[in-house]
């Protein structure tokens, strides 16, 4: 009867979590998505705790389970309350590392209990250690060198160095599970070794603007390395939400992939972006920007009739998303036409532009993503840049030797006037030279994008 009881808290937990993963794909329904989700998770969390029974034996250990549920609930609230939007891809990184070193910590000590019992459990006690202790290792660089304590780290040969590595893993796993030798132990520890090496080495060199496809695929990893547990603890709704988070991670990153035009083949081997903020510096100034006044911003802007937002990360540091919204509201309610151009790697995080505007209510129906956009600029008066930089760089069009190369970006250049709004001529993420700037067609206006945007506010009334 609680077996059952179980089954079926199982079976809502994990619709749960399918109903709250569709909800996560629209703003307006994204909260209460991640509510549904989190309740389904509960849900399956106590009734593992109290209905799971093997040999008529209860889990016990009440003590230790709800010390480790308090502590891990403090430290996720706080860290969640008190981090910045800005810094929230760290976090991401940071919990899903954590995810992996739970993935990787079962394999570890499920090895002595399980080894003997079955080739099958092997494998998922192998490939969870392996997938996990890559995503945790992992994680936690891209965390380091989302927040700038980790530096980019490459060297001649890592290519093939990290093919050699994971070929070394592959081989010694297949030699582990196939052959049990009596050095077993050994070998399993040597595996969680060089796949945490693999981890660091995979994620170091990544630079530039490929971030965002490295933290999708380790979250994808994750997913996988959590559903190898729930095959060896034959528990349904880990087996859910691990292959949930797996799929989702990896549509995304293939989604990230095509907006960054990069082969996954390339993603895997850790083979792209390595040194590409070293080798972009060098860039030189490609000539004289001009700049423009608020007055004259205003005046254009105003009697304009189509004018596009390219909203970038610096939008985001400004925490400039209300101003923005309010001069959308001042210009539309003059009879102009304003809309947003969606870059799909805008800011630090997939989906960073969305969340924001969303923050400030602007309607989700004026958020256009970057093909429809660039399909829109010919016939577009003004476009303005707010804290936006690489995603508007048409070094990814013309410059072979750029890091950022072959990365789609907003045509912004198609439109009759380009307003850039940053603080100064310092590059961006990817640490190159915007020729952009230095167009025509093009004209600073240089401030912090809250502050800019408040006086073009205050201007545009005053006209
Ligand atoms: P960029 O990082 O290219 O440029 C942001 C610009 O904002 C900077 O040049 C900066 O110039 C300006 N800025 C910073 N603070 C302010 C401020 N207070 N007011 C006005 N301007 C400001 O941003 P993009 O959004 O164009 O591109 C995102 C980059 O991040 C891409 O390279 C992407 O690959 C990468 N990335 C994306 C992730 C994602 O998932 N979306 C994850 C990780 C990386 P200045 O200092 O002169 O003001």
């Amino acid at each position: 009867m609680e077996l059952n009881l179980l089954t079926f808290i199982y079976l809502v937990a994990s619709v749960t979590f399918i109903v709250g993963l569709k909800m996560l794909s629209h703003p307006d329904s994204a909260r209460n998505g991640n509510r549904v989700a989190a309740f389904g998770m509960t849900l399956a969390i106590l009734g593992t705790i109290f209905l799971y029974e093997k040999e008529r034996a209860r889990l016990g250990n009440y003590q230790w389970i709800f010390g480790g549920i308090l502590i891990g609930t403090i430290v996720g609230t706080l860290a969640a309350k008190r981090v910045k939007m800005t810094a929230m891809p760290e976090m991401v990184s940071l919990f899903n590392g954590m995810g992996g070193a739970c993935a990787a910590l079962i394999s570890l000590v499920e090895f002595d209990h399980l080894v003997h019992l079955d080739p099958g459990f092997l494998l998922i006690i192998v490939l969870g250690l392996i997938i996990g202790s890559v995503s945790f290792a992992g994680s936690i660089i891209a965390w380091g060198k989302l927040n700038g304590s980790i530096k980019d780290f490459s060297f001649k040969g890592q290519h093939i160095f990290n093919i050699l590595l994971l070929g070394v893993i592959v081989a010694l796993a297949t030699y582990l599970i196939v052959l049990l030798p009596s050095n077993a132990a050994f070998i399993f520890y040597t595996l969680f070794f060089l796949s945490l090496l693999y981890g660091i080495f995979f994620v170091l060199p990544i630079g530039g603007a490929d971030m965002p496809v490295v933290i999708s695929l380790l979250n994808s990893f994750t997913g996988v390395a959590a559903a190898c547990g729930g095959f060896l603890y034959d528990n349904k709704v880990m087996l859910t939400g691990g292959i949930l988070v797996g799929a989702a991670g990896t549509l995304l990153t293939i989604l990230m992939c095509r907006a960054m035009n990069r082969s996954l083949t390339n993603v895997l081997i850790g083979s792209f972006g390595g040194g590409g903020k070293t080798n972009a510096t060098a860039g030189t100034a490609a000539g004289i920007h001009k700049e423009i006044s608020l007055s004259d911003t205003a005046v254009l802007m105003s009697y304009a009739t189509k004018v596009y937002i390219v909203p970038g990360y610096g939008l985001a540091v400004a925490q400039a998303q209300h101003a923005c919204h309010e001069l959308e509201k001042l210009l539309e309610s003059k009879g102009v036409d304003v809309k947003y151009a969606i870059h799909p790697v805008a800011g630090r995080m997939p989906g960073h532009m969305n969340v924001l505007l969303a923050e400030a209510d602007v309607p989700y129906e004026k958020l256009l993503e970057m093909e429809q956009a660039n399909d829109e600029f010919p016939t577009t008066d003004v476009v303005l840049i707010l804290g936006a930089n690489d995603v508007v760089n048409p070094a990814a069009k013309s410059d072979t030797s750029s890091p950022i190369y072959g990365m789609p970006i907003l045509d912004v250049e198609l439109a009759k006037h380009v307003i850039v709004n940053k603080r100064s001529m310092k590059p961006g993420y990817a640490g190159i030279e915007n020729e952009l700037f230095f167009r025509a067609k093009t004209s600073m206006l240089f401030g912090d994008a809250k502050k800019v945007l408040q006086d073009l506010v205050a201007e545009i009334k005053n006209l």
